[in-house]
């Protein structure tokens, strides 16, 4: 099985190579039509990600969401393994030092992370893998993944974002102040990414993801 490492090393090499006018490789460019993109998609909290990832999904079969872990308590409508893997601190501390995750970082004091291996076999069975992660992470993905596609959602506005925490079900209110804090520093981030999308509506903002990912099918800008 041809590891991920491999893949970016070929891709990396080929693109120097092609920069400097020498022909693409034909491996590479078989490898590069059949494996599944990584996209990856941060905002801040309450903006809407996990509604937009969702109806995504629905739309599109071949793409998957991969579920991180996270060692943050697990909400009332949350399913172990299908919105996280939930864990102790212990186990997530152990998945750092074997190396197992892609990236990791910190959120409100609770860890999270993207499991490497599960990426890579999504990846390599041609699946559209999308990350739901915070800038800290995407960051990372980017170093390790360049050709990865990052995407930020933005509220329309800051009063909607602050609308929008309030009003769901699921984020606890004594965490609203914290995370809108957090929330000001994530969107000075926004032009690190290759596209920010606003979050007018949901049907608007699926279509316009879709169109992203579908085009980059083809552009690949890991190529840049
Ligand atoms: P929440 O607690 O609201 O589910 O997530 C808090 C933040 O952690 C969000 O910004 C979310 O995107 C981010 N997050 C979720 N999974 C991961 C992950 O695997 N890695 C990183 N770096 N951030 C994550």
């Amino acid at each position: 099985m041809m590891s991920l490492e491999y893949i970016h090393a070929c891709r990396n090499a080929t693109a120097y190579n092609f920069e400097r006018g020498y022909t693409m490789q034909k491996e590479y460019l078989n490898k590069i039509a059949e494996y599944g993109q990584l996209i990856v998609v941060s905002g801040p909290s309450g903006v809407g990600k996990k509604t937009i990832i969702r109806e995504y999904l629905k739309e599109h079969p071949n793409a998957v969401r991969c579920t991180s872990v996270t060692t943050r308590p697990q909400r009332p409508n949350e399913e172990d393994g299908v919105d996280y893997y939930f864990v102790s601190h212990e186990e997530f501390d152990q998945l750092i030092r074997s190396n197992q995750m892609l990236e990791w970082g910190y959120y409100r004091r609770n860890g999270y992370g993207t499991i490497r291996n599960a990426v890579e076999q999504l990846r390599e069975k041609g699946h559209n893998v999308i990350l739901d992660i915070d800038v800290v992470g995407a960051m990372k993905v980017r170093t390790v993944c360049p050709d990865a596609t990052l995407v930020f959602l933005i509220p329309p506005s800051w009063e909607d974002l602050e609308v929008r925490i309030h009003k769901s079900n699921f984020i606890p209110k004594e965490e609203i102040a914290d995370r809108l804090e957090i929330a000001k520093e994530e969107i000075l981030c926004a032009e690190q990414y290759d596209y920010v999308l606003i979050n007018d509506t949901v049907e608007n903002t699926v279509r316009r993801l879709g169109q992203i990912i579908h085009g980059n099918r083809y552009s690949r800008n890991s190529m840049k």
